[in-house]
């Protein structure tokens, strides 16, 4: 177990009484172990100075090492305003420090005594300056200093005093929540070591020693958070089938499965014959055919006996996936409902008695209808069509319900392998890899807006062959003001542009209702152009059209970007995406060439990562994941498969981390999860 000192409120720490603990709880320190496990945002590196002309004039701040040769008198400019100068040299160049009313600052320099300074310098070899320097003597033994974030009532000096203290109090004798085998094989220095360094690096090699060491146990921490989430929700399960042929399922469809699909689906089969329940995640990218996986394994699950509940993030897309399903599985008797919140509340109270009543064999609908309140005489299997905003929170969460029955997710971002197994680690996966045949990469063009009037030629030319289009703005911050653009954005074009041909107008602030009308339309072809914010980015499926417009592409990321691309190129006709900026940049030009060129969205998103960084795939609310303190999971990709096999072994062998050597981990584990209710 972790020492006792460790969990002890902070204001066991000498200098720390109730007071301070208040600013530190505005940081979410209250104990001991959370004051060492604020870990500092940068660095001051004294370690390595320049000469002054060296440092001038980068922009940046510079560390030079010198001497003082004289003070100045000082200069009192007006009331309350003094200026002190000293002059500073390396003995090639002479530098002017310059501090502003800081008469105990200047008092600190000594005449001939040496010093690095840590600051701007500007100015020419006539005169180098530099303002209100950080200063330390040159044998100071803290050529690294920390820089926390901080809160009012704070500062550096008193939170690295705070620190010192902490690391005091345990002398050299912190407890080690590692297994040694697992250190010894990971390299790893001890956790005593990499707190002290990660805090008073003696230097920057001690110090990313000791950043490996706990980005290392943060991510193992929650990599075997995540394998106890998966244990527990493994437990049992009241829905265990029988397997059966689908042959009837098969034959009936339009197309010949791809082989991803069918090996998802026997994926899929394998885990709802287990007693435990199935927890598997369908990754595969825009077009390749997740649907039919779902529908595959929804009529195994009605051969069974068993309900099937799908839930989609928006109103539409339960609706396409309530037709899509209806499609696929009505021929074969299979009952399908749909539960959106368009129904009236009469129509929704008959609607639920009757799939309580088991008149229902598959319900579609809105995440919070299905979850909410609704009753079913027999759910055996519980399909959530994530489009990367579900989380393992809700995962969790609807583990619980009813006589814990399959879960199966399917999700459209084609996140690299490394960050899916920390996303879904808690779920097997099944990946499409390929894209069913036929498919014609979507061919993509970066115009600027210049050549707009040009793009509209080419996309009226396209519908005059019968095709139809999508033109996408971004809804900058979805104010009123926004949608007062996108509308006459529209209306332009309907009374412009495109006056002979019927334009659509979709955006997020319409009903439900109004909405649906609108994509109906659109899917029946009774509008040629659907002008749309980003509300069709999730999945919407019309297979006749064939081009689409991106406005202000560069505010898009390239996944993003992606999937939204995918609405078109899903039918038999060539199609187009061209992608409008007048953002001309360097940076911008080569994301949107990379989107140019490349048609696998794993590459895509890879590219994603290094471009823009994990945020797109990380920002917590997206995964519900506990945040990261020190790990930047894109940038720490190596450490990451090293934890994910040093994970494998210790479940493997002690799965719940019940083993005294394993304690420490669990403990960490519950900790990092405290407010995810997995203890
Ligand atoms: P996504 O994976 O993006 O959800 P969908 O399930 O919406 O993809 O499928 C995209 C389109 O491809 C649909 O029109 C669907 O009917 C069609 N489709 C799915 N599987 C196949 C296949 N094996 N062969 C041909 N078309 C398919
Ligand atoms: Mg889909």
């Amino acid at each position: 177990m972790m020492s006792a000192e460790f969990q002890k409120d902070i204001t066991y720490l000498k200098g720390v009484g109730p007071k301070r603990a208040e600013c530190y709880k505005k940081l979410g320190i209250e104990t001991v172990f959370d004051l060492l496990n604020h870990f500092p945002r940068g660095y001051l590196d004294f370690s390595s100075p320049v000469s002054i002309a060296e440092g001038a004039n980068t922009g940046d701040n510079a560390v030079v090492k010198g001497r003082v040769v004289k003070k100045l008198p000082e200069a009192r400019i007006r009331k309350g305003l003094s200026i002190y100068k000293a002059v500073f040299t390396d003995d090639i160049s002479d530098l002017t420090i310059v501090i502003y009313n800081s008469e105990f600052a200047f008092k600190q320099l000594e005449t001939y005594q040496e010093y690095i300074l840590y600051g701007k310098i500007t100015g020419s070899v006539m005169r180098y300056e530099i303002t209100n320097p950080l200063v330390i003597p040159v044998d100071s033994p803290d050529k690294i200093q920390p820089v926390y974030a901080l809160t009012e009532g704070l500062n550096q000096s008193l939170l690295r005093k705070s620190m010192h203290t902490a690391l005091e109090a345990f002398d050299g004798d912190i407890y080690e929540p590692m297994p040694k085998k697992i250190r010894e094989k990971y390299n790893l220095c001890s956790y005593n070591y990499a707190l002290e360094n990660i805090h008073f690096p003696k230097d920057c090699h001690t110090c990313e020693i000791a950043k490996r060491r706990l980005v290392f146990d943060e991510l193992l921490t929650l990599q075997l958070g995540m394998h106890i989430l998966k244990s527990r929700s493994q437990s049992r399960t009241g829905c265990t089938m029988q397997n059966c042929s689908l042959n009837r399922f098969y034959d009936s469809l339009p197309f010949e499965l791809t082989n991803g699909q069918q090996s998802a689906i026997n994926d899929c089969i394998k885990d709802m014959c287990k007693s435990s329940p199935m927890n598997r995640l369908v990754q595969g990218d825009v077009g390749s055919g997740k649907t039919a996986v779902a529908a595959g394994a929804a009529f195994f699950a009605y051969t069974n006996g068993f309900q099937t509940a799908l839930m989609a993030p928006t109103e539409i897309l339960a609706t396409q996936h309530f037709q899509t399903l209806c499609g696929f599985l009505e021929p074969l008797g299979v009952k399908v409902a749909l539960l959106t919140g368009s129904l009236t509340p009469k129509q929704k109270t008959v609607l639920k008695q009757q799939i309580a009543d088991g008149e229902y064999n598959v319900v579609v609908g809105t995440h919070a209808l299905v979850q909410q309140s609704t009753e079913f005489k027999r759910l055996g299997l519980v399909i959530t069509d994530e489009q990367h905003r579900f989380g393992v929170e809700q995962r969790a969460a609807l583990a619980q319900k009813g006589q814990n029955p399959h879960k199966l997710v399917m999700s459209a971002t084609p996140i690299p392998r490394t960050l899916a197994l920390m996303i879904y680690g808690d779920l097997d996966i099944s990946v499409l890899k390929e894209l069913p045949k036929g498919r014609q990469p979507v061919e993509t063009y970066a115009i600027t807006g210049k050549l707009r009037e040009r793009a509209y030629g080419f996309v009226k030319d396209r519908l005059d062959e019968g095709r139809q289009a999508y033109i996408v703005c971004p809804m900058i911050d979805e104010s009123e003001m926004d949608l007062q653009d996108v509308k006459s954005y529209a209306k332009n074009l309907q009374e412009g542009a495109f006056r002979d041909y019927r334009v659509g107008l979709l955006h997020g602030k319409l009903s439900p209702i109004e909405k649906e009308q609108i994509m109906t339309d659109f899917k029946e072809h009774k509008t040629d152009l659907l002008v749309s914010t980003t509300v069709i980015e999730v999945g919407v499926d019309v297979p006749n059209s064939a081009v689409m417009v991106i406005e202000n592409a560069d505010r898009f990321g390239l996944s993003q970007l992606h999937q939204l691309r995918g609405r078109v190129g899903r039918g038999k006709y060539k199609s187009y995406c061209i992608l409008i900026t007048d953002n001309v940049n360097e940076e911008s030009r080569k994301r949107l060439k990379i989107l140019a060129k490349t048609h696998d969205g794993f590459k895509i998103s890879e590219e994603d990562l290094k471009l823009r960084g994990p945020g797109d795939f990380f920002g917590s609310r997206q995964h519900g994941l506990p945040t990261m303190k020190i790990a930047d999971m894109s940038a720490d990709i190596e450490i990451l498969k090293q934890v994910q096999s040093a994970a494998e072994e210790i479940t493997t062998a002690d799965p719940m981390l019940k083993s005294s050597e394993n304690r420490g981990l669990q403990q960490l584990a519950f900790m990092l999860f405290k407010s995810k209710n997995i203890d």
